[in-house]
């Protein structure tokens, strides 16, 4: 076979291995949004049915077959075109995929299954130990996993790689001490209780006049309502069924405008990205993100970066004014600043402020590793979460619901997945920083509610580059400079140190 035939039948291959999938995720999709109870069964059913056919697709030995014909042929020869990246990538996976032992993978499915049905029942009864077998578990294979597939210097750096292809534990431990040992006397002076108004954010917005304020902003950043939904649903998500079909559901809740509103941004952000994926590359490397930091770094820049500007409010608040017109007519825009603006640290993740929030994330971070490392015997994991809380962010959680317990992640087997969040936060603050000065200071625009330079600076040099670079070559690119926390504290130093 000639490689150029070869490529062509690599590509449907992919593409049809995409459809599958994409079709399974549009089931989920129905299943968070729309679907009534009684379907449960047969969603049941059908999801079994798809992630088998997709497990076949994925492991079919033509891959590698095609892939080799591939390889070292004229047509990859140059290594930034597209066809040498989407083997490149295509081979990665296909080599992670090849290394695992299919009872390994088997066990997995079935430990996640079972540990995250603990998991439920642990956090309801706030106990640590209904959890602790699974999760005993859960590390061990963990580290099966890491031998299997192979890592340079630690099993963390195959528990990275899974996510942040390309980023090590060297790397991760160095950015966020950076991060550390600047947010953690940040946080202390900030969270000192100011004189804010912070209850306005709790007074009534009745949720249907939510829904059309977050849809005209959504409009405004930019998503393609032609090619994309906002629905509603429990658990806020986005999802790409396809080109031209970008799924969000959030959440509006009447008494807290806050939580809809900026979960809301942060979906439309990663609903921009998806929007602006190539569609010529569906189904290839080319047409997908090169991490999940990377995709997390476009949620949080809309999120905070815009989402809690000056410039965004000088634009929105009026108009927010009048539609809430009972709940904000006694307060001024320099006052909600201050409000979505401010440090309150708590025991909790998910309701974390933005300056706290990283220090969430290193601790689960510091404890996954020291956990998969065998340095910390998951049954003292209570203690050392306590402890890390009390130093980190001069909070005590409970019980264990509130501490240890409360992110599903670790129930799943995801290992590793908890830095990708902060990178994000990362990425985001240093392109922000880089696009503003490229574009000549982006909150004048947004001030008249132009969001087009931001989404067309990010459009050229992260959307369209697909899975052309590793995320931190990619950030290192577009910016100049290597990734560094450094943008990111001088953020959150303006936006919060408000005078
Ligand atoms: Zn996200």
């Amino acid at each position: 076979m000639q490689p150029a035939e070869a490529y062509a039948a690599l590509t449907t291959l992919a593409r049809e291995e995409t459809v599958l999938a994409s079709c399974s995720d549009l089931l989920e999709w129905d299943e968070e949004t729309f679907m009534p109870r009684g379907g449960v069964e047969n969603r049941a059913e059908q999801m079994a049915l798809m992630a088998g056919l997709l497990h076949e697709r994925g492991s079919d030995p033509r891959f590698g077959e095609l892939l080799s014909i591939v390889e070292g042929s004229d047509l990859a020869a140059d290594p930034a075109s597209d066809v040498a990246v989407n083997i490149r990538e295509l081979r990665r996976e296909f080599e992670r995929e090849r290394l695992l032992p299919r009872d390994l993978v088997e066990e997995g499915a079935r430990v996640a299954t079972f540990g995250a049905q603990a998991w439920v029942d642990a956090r309801e009864a706030a106990d640590f130990g209904v959890f602790r077998p699974w999760l005993e578990k859960i590390i061990v294979m963990a580290r099966e996993e890491a031998d299997a597939v192979g890592f340079s210097e630690t099993r963390y750096d195959a528990m990275l790689d899974d996510y942040e292809p390309g980023m090590t534990t060297r790397e991760v431990t160095a950015l966020f001490a950076g991060l550390k040992a600047r947010l953690i006397p940040m946080v202390e002076e900030l969270s000192r209780p100011a004189d804010l108004p912070a209850h306005v954010l709790r007074r009534e917005f009745p949720v249907d006049r939510q829904m059309l304020f977050a849809n005209a902003v959504a409009a405004a950043m930019g998503f393609d309502l032609e090619r994309g939904r906002i629905d509603t649903a429990s658990h806020p998500f986005c999802t790409s069924i396809g080109p031209g079909d970008v799924r969000i559901a959030v959440r509006y809740q009447r008494r807290n405008f806050a939580q809809g509103f900026f979960v809301l941004l942060h979906e439309v952000g990663h609903g921009l990205y998806d929007q602006g994926i190539d569609a010529a590359h569906y189904g290839m490397p080319m047409g997908e993100a090169p991490s999940l930091g990377l995709h997390e770094s476009q949620s949080r820049l809309w999120e905070n970066q815009v989402g809690r500007s000056l410039g965004f409010w000088e634009h929105f608040f009026p108009r927010l004014k009048s539609i809430f017109h009972e709940s904000l007519h006694d307060i001024s825009l320099d006052a909600f600043r201050r409000v979505i603006n401010r440090v309150t640290p708590g025991p909790n993740r998910g309701r974390a402020d933005e300056v706290t929030y990283n220090l969430h994330i290193i601790i689960r971070s510091e404890l996954e590793q020291a956990m998969l490392s065998g340095d910390l015997p998951v049954a003292d994991l209570p203690g050392a979460w306590n402890e890390a809380y009390r130093k980190y962010l001069s909070v005590t959680p409970k019980n264990d619901a509130e501490g240890c317990l409360q992110d599903g992640h670790w129930s799943e087997g995801m290992i590793g997945y908890f830095p990708t969040y902060t990178l994000g936060n990362i990425y985001a603050a240093q392109l922000f920083d880089r696009a503003d000065r490229d574009l000549g200071g982006v909150e004048s625009a947004f001030a008249k509610g132009d969001f087009s330079g931001l989404l067309g600076w990010l459009r050229d040099r992260i959307h369209s580059q697909g899975s052309r670079h590793s995320a931190r070559e990619l950030v290192a690119l577009a910016t100049g400079a290597a990734p560094t926390p450094e943008p990111l504290l001088k953020s959150l130093d303006t936006r919060y140190r408000i005078t």
